[in-house]
């Protein structure tokens, strides 16, 4: 009996409620066997059945007695499985085992466990004693197999040597997960690793300026950073560090209501003295990426005009809604501030050029157009200033002439998103982690038939999940839903409405589409269903910023106003997409935020595919940044949305159970009723297959190793335990 727990099969038996646990009455009462019950609330909790009969069982738990309905009981690992560093080890792996390991390991600081090939991450929201030089010499020389972001670092560096291939890392999970402090401690291992020209140095002091100017608190609420990153590390031919490049993806998707909040500030405390240290250790790292002081004070400056520049208001100055900006302190600031005349920024302001034929007319503003002019105005400067920081700090870093040699990317992306209401952030964002999964899911595929060839299995006879469906529905010309998007944004009468109404028409057929009451519409994502309020949605979609703007910005005296101006007109001049409508004049011609969203990201994943990827997925245990809390509904719910029970779910789709001949003789053969001729495993191995009738649609005899599919080893096991 010690032995069954002691040697627990290599993966795993069953799944959830696969196997009916009423089936395993006769030895549940012998061994009291172990079993999760839900609570009222929603979490699990450990249980000791005592009886089961019909649908009841009686169960401990914590010295009380309960009954419950034997089918909502889940299997429970033996206690030997508590606290295992790679989740497949689990015997059975469903959710509340899952969870439970995760925070055996997390109490205990260890935070890092691996699913499979993920690394799981979960934010320990204080300093744990699990970095610095003496662990980054253990994992270097190998002197440890605990989990952690040093062992992904280096198992990257190794296979960007031994296969000469470039290495992706991809961190993914909500906001406050830990993405970017896991990206750092990445760069920190490879810093360490191929240091040594000083390069690593100032690769390690972008953070803080990314930070600052991509998490701005005055500028956004709090932690609502809305840009992706991507860091890509370049070694030499001996493994050194050479240079790096950093590239954001930003997604304009910010809100108006940021800058409403933001207008609400005192506008006079917002230029960085309220936080003078902050400011200063920024100062210090833009000296260290060489932005000159000149260019320093210039970006001080846009950053303080897109401030004052949220400040402006209007006032009304006729009967149809016309107005005017108010010609204040503040407007006078950010006019002194861009180096243009007042009268010059008024114009775009409170005007619009439009273009009817070949005439030209100037529209006047009402009130929310003017404020909507306004506000996409100073988002791209921001927008444009963050582009351009970003750049200088590629300069700086370009150290090789010629980027040659291969590197190591560091993604830390925004994870999948589902709340009570979703909107046209989270419609991206999915979109972008179902692109995200299905690499996922390819590279899983790949390391799975690897093995399969490897051992001689037909691999043609292994279905994997696959998300194609999901991204036709975003992507497919000209009825996906990007596409209608963009028409109907297109469409000077479109509403929210009628583009909802649109979907429906027209996507019913989709598999992964339901068109709900009113404007709602649902996906089947690969982490759940996601119902989309499309409010807002064609606004959002619309690029608002005007030709009347740009121009503003192109005769501005200041450097940068002109630098910005400059790259939007390369941007926009790209961008013609179908025909023009009237009311849109000349600004219809830019690219909606959707397709220049669609464009960047597949431009990721083109960097990504010739790159062999290595995952990490942060997990934040609770929402109030504290330690030691762990709140089994959050995890969960993350747990799903990152893939990580996905993981599980696809790499037991094809035969997820492996064991060699040797170990499955050893371990089953005395369960044969006839004695084999032969003492060689595989024919002891097929002798048993045969006697438990397993058909041979469930497994495959490779050259080393017996493939199962899930849940076959199972009865092998019970029949195993009942014997012993
Ligand atoms: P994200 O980038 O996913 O939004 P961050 O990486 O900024 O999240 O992490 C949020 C906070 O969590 C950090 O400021 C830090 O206090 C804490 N944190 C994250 N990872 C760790 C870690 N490995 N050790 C200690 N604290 C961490
Ligand atoms: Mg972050």
């Amino acid at each position: 009996n010690q032995d069954a727990v002691a040697s627990p099969s290599p993966s795993v038996s069953v799944f959830g409620n696969e196997r009916r646990w009423a089936d395993t009455t006769s030895y549940n009462t012998k061994k009291k066997l172990q079993a999760w019950f839900q609570l009222a609330n929603g979490d699990w909790e450990l249980g000791k059945i005592i009886s089961t009969s019909g649908n009841e069982s009686v169960i401990t738990s914590d010295g009380k007695v309960l009954t419950v309905k034997s089918d909502s009981l889940v299997p429970a690992n033996p206690d030997i499985l508590d606290g295992v560093e790679d989740l497949m080890q689990l015997s059975y792996l469903n959710e509340p085992s899952v969870l439970y390991d995760l925070q055996y390991r997390y109490n205990q600081d260890m935070i890092y466990t691996k699913a499979g090939p993920v690394l799981v991450a979960i934010n320990p929201f204080k300093k744990v004693p699990l970095y610095g030089n003496d662990f980054i010499e253990a994992y270097r020389n190998k002197a440890t197999e605990n989990p952690h972001v040093y062992a992904i670092a280096d198992t990257a560096i190794r296979e960007m040597i031994r296969d000469e291939v470039n290495q992706s890392i991809i961190i993914s999970g909500e906001s406050g997960a830990g993405k970017t402090e896991t990206a750092k401690i990445a760069m920190q291992y490879l810093a360490a690793l191929g240091g040594g020209s000083g390069i690593e140095y100032e690769i390690l002091k972008t953070n803080p300026i990314l930070e600052a100017f991509g998490n701005a608190k005055t500028l956004r609420n709090d932690n609502s950073s809305r840009f992706g990153k991507l860091i890509e590390i370049n070694f030499s031919e001996t493994g050194k560090i050479s240079g790096a490049r950093i590239q954001t993806y930003k997604l304009h998707l910010k809100s108006v209501n940021d800058y409403k909040y933001l207008r609400q500030s005192d506008c006079c405390s917002i230029d960085g003295v309220d936080d003078a240290v902050n400011f200063h250790i920024v100062k210090e790292a833009l000296d260290i990426v060489h932005v000159s002081m000149e260019d320093q004070e210039s970006v001080f400056a846009m950053l303080s005009a897109v401030l004052w520049l949220g400040n402006v208001s209007f006032t009304v100055i006729d009967s149809e809604n016309h107005v005017e900006p108010v010609a204040d302190e503040c407007l006078v600031t950010v006019a002194e501030l861009i180096g243009c005349k007042v009268e010059e920024l008024k114009l775009p302001l409170s005007t619009r050029k439009m273009r009817v034929g070949n005439d030209t007319i100037i529209q006047k503003l009402t009130l929310s157009q003017a404020m909507d002019t306004r506000d996409a105005l100073a988002k791209s400067i921001y927008a444009c200033l963050f582009e351009w920081l970003v750049e200088q700090i590629n300069k700086s870093l370009a150290v090789g002439k010629r980027r040659t040699g291969r590197s190591i990317s560091i993604l830390d992306i925004y994870g999948f998103e589902s709340f009570e209401r979703n909107s046209f952030e989270q419609f991206c964002i999915n979109y972008a982690n179902e692109r995200l999964q299905q690499h996922f899911n390819r590279h899983l595929f790949k390391l799975e038939q690897e093995e399969y060839i490897q051992d001689g299995i037909d691999w043609t006879k292994v279905d994997f999940e696959d998300n194609q469906d999901c991204l036709n529905l975003f992507e497919k010309k000209p009825l996906g839903l990007l596409s209608l998007l963009d028409e109907e944004s297109t469409f000077p009468n479109g509403t929210d409405l009628t583009f909802a109404n649109k979907l429906k028409q027209h996507l019913q057929s989709n598999s992964c589409f339901r068109g709900d009451r009113g404007k709602a519409f649902t996906v089947s994502h690969y982490a759940g269903e996601v119902t989309y309020d499309t409010t807002a949605f064609l606004e959002k979609n619309r690029d608002l910023l005007h030709m009347d703007s740009i121009q503003l910005l192109s005769s501005c005296s200041c450097h940068l106003p002109q630098i910005f101006a400059s790259n939007m007109l390369a941007q926009s001049e790209k961008s013609v997409v179908g025909p023009l409508h009237k009311a849109g004049g000349a600004d219809s011609q830019k690219l909606s935020v959707a397709t220049k969203f669609k464009g960047q990201l597949f431009q990721l994943m083109k960097r990504l595919e010739s790159t062999t990827p290595h995952f990490i997925r942060c997990i934040k245990p609770n929402n109030n940044q504290s330690p030691r809390s762990y709140n089994q509904g959050l995890v969960l719910q993350q747990l799903r949305c990152c893939g990580v029970l996905e993981v599980v779910r696809i790499s037991r789709s094809g035969f997820p159970t492996r064991m060699t001949h040797q170990k499955f003789a050893r371990r089953y053969g005395f369960l044969l009723l006839e004695n084999t001729n032969s003492q060689d495993p595989l024919s002891v191995s097929v002798a048993i297959l045969h006697q438990f009738g397993i058909l041979p649609e469930m497994y495959q005899v490779g050259y080393t190793k017996l493939f199962f599919r899930t849940g076959q080893i199972g009865m092998l096991e019970d029949t195993r335990n009942r014997t012993l």
